[in-house]
């Protein structure tokens, strides 16, 4: 029997990988084994060292196709994109002359490249995040970071389904993102403003699904349970985090970056053709948990 996961014909836009690590790039591996062709939009300070994990040789296990498929991640194209600005003019001077801000890396201009280079766009992966006070619990967070943290992680959602819609005219796409429990429940040491961002990034999504729905689109996220990524390690001491949970979950289990690539590819698949709107946890358990 064949399972019917297929995404051949599929553009897939996935944003927010840096490393070999993190959620972004295991997904972009699922996608492409199941078929998709994939456009990595990067934050452009990483650009560089995302080609040096996409070519070098210390790397070639990493890049290896889930699923027994053959083949590694081979990206049609990896684009600078700094998601806290949507225009050129929205480029802070300061920035302009940095290593990697060279060109226009806004969505503007990095959309202005995925227009030249693919026809339509199919999936929208939004798999950022960024507060610049991470370390300090809510109540001592400035109102400036606060914003920062929700632009970068929970309005540019909107803005890169916004960017990518005319370009999934008549496909019937799907838009996934990915969220955390500290959006719905107290999680003390989660700081800089990012609960905040990921209750909106979670709100967001299923105003979105009915926006987007009318053109056939869906939009869901996947709230995954603590990860061991480069952007959790600046939250706080994460191997607690993931031993804790991973006790206290029905599962007993922590949870790797593969499930959490499943649930994506599931989402971006006809397999769930009418789920929208919802909130998928891929956390064994731990959110179902009370005392
Ligand atoms: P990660 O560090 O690999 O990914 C975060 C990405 O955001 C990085 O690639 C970074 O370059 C990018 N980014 C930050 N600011 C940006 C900007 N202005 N423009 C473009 N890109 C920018 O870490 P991850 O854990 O894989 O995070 C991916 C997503 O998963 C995030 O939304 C995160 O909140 C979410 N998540 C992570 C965990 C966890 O424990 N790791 C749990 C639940 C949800």
């Amino acid at each position: 029997m064949v399972v019917p996961v297929n995404l051949t014909g599929k553009v897939a836009l996935v944003t927010g990988v840096a490393d070999d690590v993190g959620f972004g790039w295991h997904i972009a591996k699922a996608l492409q084994a199941a078929g998709a062709e994939i456009v990595l939009l990067s934050h452009p300070r990483v650009c560089s060292i995302v080609e040096r994990f996409l070519t070098r040789d210390k790397s070639a296990a990493e890049r290896k196709l889930p699923f027994g498929v053959d083949g590694e991640l081979k990206p049609r194209a990896l684009i600078g994109c700094d998601v806290a600005c949507d225009t050129a003019a929205d480029i802070p001077e300061a920035m302009k002359g940095e290593k990697g801000y060279e060109s226009d890396v806004s969505l503007e201009g990095a959309f202005a490249r995925v227009r030249a280079l693919v026809p339509h766009v199919d999936l929208v992966i939004h798999c950022v995040a960024f507060s610049p006070e991470i370390a300090k619990a809510l109540p001592e967070v400035s109102r400036k970071a606060y914003l920062t943290a929700q632009s970068v992680s929970s309005y540019s959602l909107t803005a890169l389904a916004q960017a990518a819609r005319p370009l999934m005219k008549g496909r019937e796409g799907s838009v996934v993102g990915l969220s955390y429990m500290a959006s719905e429940r107290a999680v003390p040491f989660y700081g800089g403003g990012m609960s905040s961002a990921k209750a909106s990034l979670e709100s967001d999504s299923r105003m979105l699904a009915w926006f987007f729905g009318e053109d056939g689109h869906r939009v869901n996220i996947v709230s995954a349970g603590p990860y061991a990524s480069r952007a959790a390690k600046s939250i706080g001491d994460i191997g607690t985090m993931i031993d804790t949970t991973a006790q206290k979950s029905p599962l007993r289990r922590a949870i790797d970056a593969d499930d959490v690539a499943n649930a994506v590819l599931f989402l971006c698949s006809d397999l769930s053709r009418n789920v929208t709107g919802t909130t998928l946890y891929v956390d064994a358990g731990y959110h179902a948990m009370g005392v």
